[in-house]
């Protein structure tokens, strides 16, 4: 493995959570084992204490009935009869002077401690120690109590077997610690790798895309976990991501098919004035009609721009109270004419008055869009009926003709920039109307919708909030 792969194994986060929890896992284990290891020593030290109190108790109720001499006589049999490797009984006075004392070959490294001595003078009560042997492994308890009023009787019994079992303990603890703490890592291991699988899958799918394959998507397990879940997510970011870059794709190509056209037609004429054109008045109309196509590109770039600052909340609204019915009728009366010629029905009905708070020119705009779409689109003898409404909530203004209609393949597209349905390309325009049109609705808190079949004509609804927090924040700060 090379020094760089080392480094970043340590950096991943499987070895960090690995470490974690046999890390964890260790630690507990020694706070068991400690706990454990306490309880049984202490367990044991009261046990060695209580036989020694036997010991003691059984000694004093004979030097009580039969005098010092039977207890000097007992202390050695009983040592015999026990082991003298396993208990030893010391005899002595009041300065610590030992004057009788069991078989003492095994013991004799073993002090007379003249602390315990005077502890047990100043208490009154047996005392306890714990000494070790220099060479051997066990230990030793001892007990000091007294016999009579000038006898003292040291005790001792050796922890061998306790010691023994200690260290068998010891040894089973720390075998076992070290094979679990193997096995803990290679779990702890095991369930980090499945854990950042998914992390990982997300990574690789990232690293391909942003290799150029955008069509990549992460797999995603159905276990419904936050990895699930990321990797839902990250898929939902890619598909909209993918839906975007079509729609931009879509768009530029419009856009370089709408700029293409005029600029052509800009060039044609200056190349037919150049070359047949001799005339002062050939050359003012091919300045005419270059100043017209200008326009066209113009106000083509200005829409745009418009859109592009109005749905992104910088274009600068100027709110002010509005009265709606009026802007509508104003509307209608502009258009009556157009209406007029191409032979439409176009009437205009609604309250008195209608208040609302909101960007006058912007909103004399979408009203214009829309109802000039709906004279556009609907053939003579049809008719335009614009109405407005309010409720608690909003104002509704609806545009409804009895137009040609929208397909149901195309009604959810008609909002895209230079969206334009197949069976209205013999009519003037550039697909940017409606585009706009929302983006006025919306940055007033609103929005636009369209209902429309194939021949059955068409209704936009446009929904507009009374509540001045539900509008849009430009004209919220000016309103
Ligand atoms: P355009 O300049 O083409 O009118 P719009 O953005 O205003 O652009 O409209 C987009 C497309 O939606 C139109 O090209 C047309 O196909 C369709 N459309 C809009 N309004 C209507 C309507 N009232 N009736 C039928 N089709 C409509």
């Amino acid at each position: 493995m090379s020094l760089r792969k080392r480094v970043s194994l340590r950096n991943t986060l499987a070895f960090r959570l690995t470490l974690w929890y046999a890390g964890i896992f260790t630690v507990s284990s020694c706070i068991a084992f400690l706990l454990f290891y306490t309880l049984i020593t202490s367990f044991f030290h009261d046990r060695t204490n209580q036989e020694l109190l036997g010991q003691v108790n059984r000694f004093s109720t004979l030097f009580a009935a039969e005098g010092i001499e039977s207890v000097k006589n007992a202390a050695v049999i009983e040592a015999q009869a026990a082991g003298v490797k396993k208990v030893f009984f010391r005899l002595l006075a009041l300065n610590g002077q030992a004057f009788s004392s069991s078989n003492m070959s095994y013991w004799k490294d073993i002090p007379i401690s003249e602390t315990a001595i005077k502890e047990l003078l100043r208490v009154n009560h047996p005392v306890f120690e714990t000494i070790s042997i220099q060479g051997r492994s066990e230990e030793v308890r001892i007990l000091y109590a007294f016999l009579g009023p000038a006898i003292i009787l040291q005790v001792g019994q050796a922890m061998e077997s306790y010691s023994r079992f200690l260290d068998a303990f010891k040894g089973i603890f720390i075998t076992t610690m070290t094979l679990l703490i193997v096995l803990a890592a290679g779990v702890g291991w095991f369930m980090a790798r499945r854990a950042v699988s998914g992390v990982e899958a997300v990574t690789r799918t990232a690293q391909k895309i942003s290799g150029g394959t955008l069509e990549e998507r992460v797999p995603v397990k159905a276990r419904g976990d936050e990895i699930d879940q990321l990797a839902l997510t990250f898929n939902q970011m890619l598909d909209r991501i993918q839906t975007l870059l079509t729609e931009i794709k879509e768009m530029s190509d419009n856009i370089a098919h709408d700029l293409r056209s005029p600029i052509t037609r800009i060039r044609g004429i200056a190349e037919v004035t150049l070359t047949t054109g001799r005339s002062l008045g050939e050359y003012e109309t091919m300045a005419a009609s270059t100043i017209e196509e200008c326009d066209r590109l113009l106000g083509m770039i200005n829409t745009m721009l418009m859109i592009s600052r109005t749905e992104s909340g910088i274009a600068p609204l100027s709110c002010e109270e509005i009265d709606l019915t009026g802007l509508v009728r104003e509307a209608c009366d502009l258009f009556q004419i157009t209406a007029e010629d191409k032979g439409v029905s176009l009437s205009c009905n609604g309250p008195d008055q209608i208040h609302f708070a909101g960007d006058i020119r912007m909103l004399q705009r979408m009203l214009s869009n829309l109802i000039d779409n709906a004279i556009k689109y609907t053939p003579t003898g049809g008719s335009v009926t614009v109405s407005v409404s309010e409720n608690d909530a909003q104002d509704v203004v609806s545009v409804k003709d009895t137009g040609i209609g929208i397909s149901p393949g195309d009604l959810p597209r008609i909002f895209e920039r230079f969206y334009r349905c197949d069976q209205s390309r013999d009519q003037a325009g550039i697909g940017l109307g409606l585009s706009l049109a929302r983006a006025i609705a919306r940055v007033h808190g609103g929005d636009i919708t369209a209902k429309s079949g194939l021949n059955q004509g068409s209704t936009f609804t446009v929904t507009l909030p009374k509540d001045a927090k539900r509008i849009g924040p430009a004209c919220r700060r000016q309103a």
